[in-house]
């Protein structure tokens, strides 16, 4: 199986941390940040770097997380179960040369066989746009054709990865007001992850998987069974073999959070829809 890198990166929210050394650097950045909201947030967060895409060999410029990202309570995705740098638009890369698009984590190396059919599937599809950047094509169009590669990439045949990028297509759609196709990519989603619930094998992820599951079903409008998934999820403990003991500590903190904001936004969502169906008396 080829899933360690993509847990590393994305399963496990962690990007590579500083050594010791960076860290003095790091402290001195986190002040100037602090003195100066917001100034260099947006610049700060990614970095240009160049690739050579694994399929036609051609130089891209892309963009990477320059720092790990913003704590997750204050990511715009959170309430559909979406974590950066996963859900942000500059981590699908594409190559402006022959349109390969992947997760930035699939962006490497292939064998050559592979290569060949990722080829195949480029060559079908056309050159794309040379005018837009990458970070320019629309995300939803990018998902799709990153999507045409998993068979090739080896996707296809991990849910885990495909029940999260069917949670993000949603959320993408839904952003760019496509309702339809935000309603059949949760749908999805929801699927593959109630069979990863199932799944014996997922019992120490059991706590993650269930806040997903809400997200999805508060999303498709069933509060009731999004609540009843998440206060069954606040129960358990997450435990996964890919983190150590602190890496699953603090993984377990950040889902308690993430939880009760769940929670909260459903009940508050719940309380507003309430109040106008019952307009206030007068007095
Ligand atoms: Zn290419």
């Amino acid at each position: 199986m080829r899933i360690p890198q993509y847990f590393r990166s994305h399963r496990s929210r962690r990007l590579p941390q500083p050594s010791t050394s960076q860290n003095g650097l790091g402290i001195t950045l986190f002040l100037l940040l602090l003195i100066l909201p917001g100034l260099l947030h947006a610049q700060e967060k990614w970095i240009a770097i160049e690739k050579i895409c694994p399929v036609d060999g051609a130089k891209c410029a892309l963009l990477e997380p320059a720092a790990p990202p913003a704590p997750v309570l204050s990511q715009p995705a959170r309430f559909d179960a979406l974590e950066e740098p996963f859900a942000h638009p500059n981590s699908w890369f594409q190559c402006r040369s022959c349109g390969f698009a992947c997760y930035m984590t699939d962006f490497k190396k292939m064998e050559p066989a592979q290569a060949k059919k990722a080829l195949a599937i480029a060559s079908a599809m056309g050159k794309p746009d040379e005018e837009r950047s990458y970070n320019m094509t629309k995300f939803s169009e990018r998902l799709e054709v990153a999507q045409l590669y998993f068979p090739v990439l080896g996707r296809t045949g991990q849910p885990a990865f495909l029940a999260d990028f069917y949670r993000l297509k949603g959320y993408v759609y839904e952003q760019d007001n496509q309702h339809d196709k935000a309603r059949e990519a949760r749908t999805q989603a929801r699927m593959i992850t109630a069979d990863l619930i199932k799944d014996g094998k997922n019992a120490g992820l059991l706590r993650e998987y269930l806040w997903e599951l809400a997200a999805l079903d508060y999303r498709l409008g069933d509060h009731k069974t999004a609540l009843e998934n998440l206060e069954r999820a606040a129960k358990l403990r997450y435990y996964s073999q890919m983190l150590n003991q602190q890496g699953n500590e603090q993984r377990n903190r950040e889902l308690t959070n993430l939880i009760a904001d769940l929670q909260q936004r459903i009940e508050s969502d719940d309380k507003k829809a309430a109040e106008q169906k019952t307009p206030a008396k007068n007095p």
